[in-house]
């Protein structure tokens, strides 16, 4: 069934537009003091128009999923609320992580963080459209997920493997320390993790 889900999102199958289908809905949670940087942050990034544009042209839910920034646990998809959790702290540690590696030059750390929370997005948004269309996943839910984010960002998002790439630097970086947010038998980014 991993395989037809993939052969269909391929093609495009899944992707039927229709008014009626229900949209993502964004909530921020009230910053503390030490988070208004990143809420501000937040709200300066095109990362949210982008994740609702990807989702209304490619992967529209039948209902409403949430976005939720500000939650204490995560990133996560919870099936109960039907919502995407973000902890403020989730996007500092990713823009801190990722300014490791900005040399000046080539690397843009900002981009790169776009990209990155991007990706963990999507990601999230995977399981949230396998329990939204009730897509049967006999292999690795996990996998799919990974799969889904990464074929709607190299198909659907301009110079998406660059983004995709710039997600995978998180992940390199996480995997040299302790990951604070990631368990690594959830996240994995095939190309990073095969290089
Ligand atoms: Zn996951």
């Amino acid at each position: 069934m991993y395989l037809i889900f993939t052969i269909l999102f391929l093609s495009g199958t899944l992707f039927i537009a229709s008014p009626t289908l229900a949209a993502v809905k964004i909530e921020y949670l009230p910053p503390s003091p030490t988070q208004q940087i990143e809420h501000q942050w937040l709200t300066q990034q095109p990362i949210n128009a982008l994740f609702t544009s990807l989702s209304d042209d490619h992967f529209r839910f039948s209902q409403a999923v949430t976005l939720q920034y500000g939650s204490d646990d995560g990133p996560l998809y919870d099936p109960e609320h039907h919502q995407i959790q973000i902890p403020y702290e989730f996007i500092s540690h990713t823009r801190s992580a990722l300014s490791q590696l900005d040399d000046g030059a080539d690397f843009d750390s900002q981009q790169a963080a776009v990209d990155s929370l991007l990706h963990t997005l999507l990601h999230e948004a995977g399981h949230a459209f396998i329990v939204d269309q009730d897509i049967a996943i006999l292999g690795k839910e996990e996998d799919a997920a990974d799969h889904f984010a990464a074929i709607i960002m190299l198909n659907y998002l301009p110079q998406g493997d660059i983004a995709l790439l710039n997600a995978g630097n998180l992940f390199a970086l996480e995997s040299e320390q302790k990951p604070q947010f990631y368990d690594f038998g959830e996240y994995m980014i095939p190309i990073v993790i095969r290089k």
